[in-house]
């Protein structure tokens, strides 16, 4: 409780109301922030009014214009400094996440951890922000390719990772030269507070403007604004399917750019060649870790059918192992859901599953009791269903695990693919043919494809993101940085006369 009274200290909530600085507190309507473990109020932020919103692009606007013309490895020099202060924070941080959001402790020092090994990998980046270079067919000429920062990076994040993808765009945005502007969840606007916070000791001790770093706190029409709004060349919006078709029309409607991080529906293909002991920690891991809220939480088992009745009892008896309760405790498996709205969308799940004709190998409860009086915590779940059950199509994000049964490894991908989403997928086999299928342009249509491990739990080091209704972006390592900036071709010629391209001759 203490690290959690630091970090209210921290985000400025010491009377109820954010006493955070004024460009932060908004004049739009009060928004309270109550925890799903143990349903008290944790405190209240007022969201920002269209004219708080106005001024905080108006900032942006007026930092960009200094913050572009910091050679990068000196932005990234005040990035490893904003990972330094999250080192600093990192248990304060980490257990509000815990508290405001519900995972567990681990899993909220975890995500803290996440921000710190992204300003880690944009430190090393902000010198790496390579262009090419290409022969000119032109004497005399040289031609390249350089990158430029986009200008205000319109950031819409989800209450599951509050702070974690935040700092996955807002880190590599701000070495390559580009302001941003952050929407966090409605959900979760105290964690996005002491982010602002830490982040705003760091730009002031460097003398860079306040504008590098804006917040605006609110619902859905502050996304809104951020979407149809033209001074925001790039809007990265993370959330469910729905949000990314309305954000993607908007952002499109004007030409801008979208980069989306959307729902995914994944699965693990359970091979006869798997090592069980191996994937059953996985499986059950993936599945009810974060009690399901996770984009990458596993969501359908594909089992062979000689293995099929070995895995459900397999299952039966993990999950009869789990402990449900509160996620600050070291011991607990499983937390609570956000709000009592996602217990709702569990329960509606469960009734389709039921009335499609499903059944339960772990049957499903919401969870009474003292120990459970926010009325956010569900019984995770194992149904037997099939694939083509429009419940099974839908991401429903709750614990639920379905599970399905093929004869083919051919049955299994197809199977495994037959899903709007794309995000991730995973195959436990020891057979060499059939991982290399998996990972093949025949095998798995998702954004993350692994061998031997779950769906969940990316590393930061690689481009994260998912195809199909998932959204198609990529974020955080490898060469996703390039989303966040504009590339330029520049030809320039140091000879003394004026050879056109294609040979084509203009004679005055
Ligand atoms: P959500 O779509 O309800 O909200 C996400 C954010 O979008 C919030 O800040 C919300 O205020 C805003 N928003 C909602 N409607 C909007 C609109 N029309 N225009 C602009 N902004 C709008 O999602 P959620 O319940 O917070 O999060 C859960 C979802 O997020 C799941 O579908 C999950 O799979 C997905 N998710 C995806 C990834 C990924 O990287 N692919 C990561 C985390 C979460």
């Amino acid at each position: 409780m203490q690290a959690i009274l630091e970090a209210l200290r921290i985000s400025g909530i010491n009377h109820g109301i954010s006493t955070g600085l004024a460009s932060w507190e908004g004049q739009g309507e009060e928004l309270s922030s109550f925890s799903p473990v143990d349903g008290q109020l944790i405190g209240k932020v007022r969201a920002a009014s269209r004219e708080d919103y106005d001024t905080v692009v108006g900032q942006a606007q007026e930092a960009f214009k200094t913050w572009r013309l910091v050679p990068a490895p000196k932005r990234g020099d005040i990035v490893r400094q904003m990972g330094d202060q999250l080192r600093k924070y990192k248990t304060e941080l980490g257990t509000l996440v815990s508290y405001e959001m519900g995972k567990s402790l681990q899993e909220g020092l975890g995500e803290v951890q996440e921000m710190i090994d992204i300003c880690d990998f944009a430190v090393g980046l902000s010198r790496q922000l390579y262009g090419l270079t290409m022969h000119s067919e032109r004497p005399s000429h040289r031609m390249y390719e350089q990158w430029h920062p986009l200008g205000i990076v319109g950031i819409i994040s989800a209450f599951n990772f509050p702070v974690a993808v935040w700092s996955w765009n807002s880190m590599i945005a701000w070495v390559c030269g580009d302001v941003c502007v952050w929407k966090p969840s409605e959900k979760t606007p105290l964690t996005a507070i002491a982010c602002q916070h830490i982040i705003q000791e760091v730009l002031k001790a460097n003398d860079v403007p306040e504008g590098v770093s804006g917040l605006v706190v609110g619902a859905r029409e502050v996304g809104e604004w951020l979407s149809n709004d033209e001074r925001v060349p790039l809007v990265s919006a993370t959330g469910s399917t729905r949000m990314g078709k309305a954000v993607g029309q908007a952002v499109g409607a004007r030409l801008g750019r979208s980069l989306l991080e959307l729902g995914g529906n994944n699965a693990i293909i359970i091979s006869q060649h798997a090592d069980l002991p191996l994937a059953i920690p996985a499986i059950v891991f993936g599945a009810v870790g974060t009690a399901g809220q996770r984009c990458t939480s596993t969501r359908r088992l594909i089992i062979h059918e000689s293995i099929y009745e070995d895995v459900k009892q397999r299952l039966i008896k993990a999950y009869g192992q789990l402990r449900i309760g509160n996620p600050l405790e070291a011991d607990v498996h499983v937390g609570p859901l956000i709000d009592t709205s996602a217990v709702k969308s569990y329960q509606t799940a469960v009734n389709e599953v039921r009335i499609a004709g499903g059944t339960f190998a772990v049957e499903p409860a919401v969870l009474t009791g003292e120990a459970f009086a926010s009325g956010c915590y569900v019984q995770p779940c194992v149904a037997e269903v099939e694939n083509h059950w429009p419940i099974v199509q839908y991401e429903t994000f709750a614990p639920i695990l379905y599970l399905l049964k093929y004869h083919t490894i051919e049955e299994a991908i197809s199977l495994q693919n037959a899903v709007p989403q794309g995000l991730s997928s995973a195959i436990f086999t020891l057979n060499l043919r059939e991982s290399e299928l998996f990972l093949s342009q025949a095998g798995s249509d998702c954004g993350i494809a692994n061998v031997n491990i779950g769906t969940s739990g990316a590393e930061i080091g690689g481009a994260f993101g998912g195809e199909k209704e998932t959204g198609g972006g990529r974020e955080s390592g490898s060469d996703a940085w390039r989303a966040y900036m504009r590339r330029q071709t520049n030809t320039i010629n140091y000879g003394t006369t004026l050879p056109l391209a294609q040979g084509i001759k203009f004679e005055l």
